[in-house]
């Protein structure tokens, strides 16, 4: 303990125990060494850093969002309808130069770094983002997603050996993707599961965002079906399953506790309740659901039910950032019934098991890395949480990364 360096500040945030008053977290190597009352660990370390009003957190976890998007701009979409702003993402994104892509996904994980983010889950389909993930300090969890309405599958066993699932390397850890089961064949969301399932990683899913959605499903009809048609897929042949979303997701087998559902807007009380017993995950992304004119996710009601939930910001194509910190604050105003403590779990510890990766983000526990955050807080918050939740402007982030110790 002596080789310590000891960060102290107003609040320490553990996550996985109480809110420390005037806490310090000793760091060694790069790891945490003890975490507790500044007056107890104080005379046990020989360096010590007081970061002063303000809270030492774990950095957060965004639970999904599309660097490759990073180039659109969702003001500038001027779309009436999901459907419409969906027009508008292909479109985009085909006239995008590789370079522009490229460029465009690195400014924003370096935004996403400053603030405070420490590990993403982000949807690739073209892999421009993994060198960029593998050469920064952000982790990630890489999902390679693919959709093809009348796909076989067949592709996916192709997708999982080129796409380094042998080993992490660089912080990076891949999983795979089905885009959605409007987009998505019943085979190839099938498939992708169970090449997920048998290499031990995330699969993920869009799935209940918008009313488009579960129309399209219901009897293949209302706007998707034009959209879909317009592409010059031969949406005829599509035989709709007739059940929601989640109803779907379950016939196909594709939910369980190494699942991730995006959005989950449009869910039944029994689509909620096959989403509890399945035990797959939920990713909520309000600010991206407000910002297309969606409908609001019933958090509360969700949470109430013991459905394991992390936060996601969704890409630049719907969002004005790719702040989790933004993220809470939308939260604590739109959900007055979710408590700030619930909101902060979710961006730390809760994303941090959602996305499997526990054992290494999401709190401040001694032996895990520290990947530590200090933001400054006001004396007038009565709990860090509300300090946290209420922070709007990230300016005053620190990172007290394992480079620090
Ligand atoms: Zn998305």
């Amino acid at each position: 303990m002596r080789a310590a360096t000891l960060h102290t500040a107003r609040w320490v945030l553990p996550m996985s125990r109480g809110p420390i008053d005037n806490g310090g977290v000793a760091v060694v190597n790069g790891r945490v060494a003890a975490v507790g009352a500044k007056r107890e660990l104080g005379w046990q370390c020989k360096n010590s850093v007081d970061h002063g009003e303000g809270v030492i957190m774990p950095a957060l976890v965004n639970c999904h969002c599309h660097l490759e998007l990073s180039a659109l701009r969702y003001a500038r979409a001027q779309a009436n309808s999901f459907t419409d702003w969906l027009g508008w993402v292909v479109t985009e994104r085909a006239a995008l130069s590789p370079s522009e892509v490229r460029d465009s996904a690195a400014r924003a994980l370096s935004g996403v770094l400053d603030a405070g983010t420490g590990l993403v889950a982000d949807i690739t389909n073209t892999g421009v983002t993994s060198s960029l993930l593998g050469e920064s300090c952000l982790h990630a969890v890489l999902l390679h997603e693919r959709f093809g309405l009348f796909s076989t599958g067949g592709e996916v066993g192709e997708i999982a050996r080129e796409e380094s699932f042998g080993s992490p390397a660089n912080g990076v850890v891949c999983g795979l993707a089905a885009h959605a089961p409007y987009s998505t064949s019943a085979s190839l969301m099938r498939a992708l599961k169970r090449e997920a399932k048998r290499a031990g990683r995330l699969f993920s899913i869009h799935l209940g965002e918008s009313a488009d959605e579960v129309r399209f499903l219901r009897d293949g009809g209302g706007p998707l079906r034009d959209f879909i048609a317009q592409r010059g897929v031969p949406v005829e042949k599509w035989r709709p399953p007739g059940v929601s979303p989640v109803e779907y997701a379950q016939m196909l087998g594709v939910l369980d506790e190494g699942s991730l559902v995006v959005h989950a807007v449009e869910l039944s009380l029994s689509d909620m309740e096959i989403l509890a017993a399945s035990r797959a995950s939920v990713c909520f992304c309000p600010r991206s659901n407000a910002n297309l004119g969606l409908n609001k996710a019933r958090l509360e009601k969700m949470l109430g039910m013991g459905i394991r939930a992390g936060l996601g910001t969704d890409s630049l194509a719907s969002n004005h950032d790719l702040s989790i910190f933004g993220e809470m604050s939308f939260v604590a105003e739109r959900f007055p019934g979710v408590a700030p403590k619930r909101i902060v779990e979710m961006a730390t510890i809760g994303g941090a098991e959602v996305l499997g990766a526990a054992e290494a983000f999401g709190a401040i526990e001694p032996g895990k890395p520290a990947r530590l955050i200090f933001v400054p807080a006001e004396e007038k918050w009565p709990t860090p949480f509300d300090a946290v939740v209420a922070l709007h402007d990230t300016n005053g982030l620190k990172w007290i990364g394992p480079e620090e110790d």
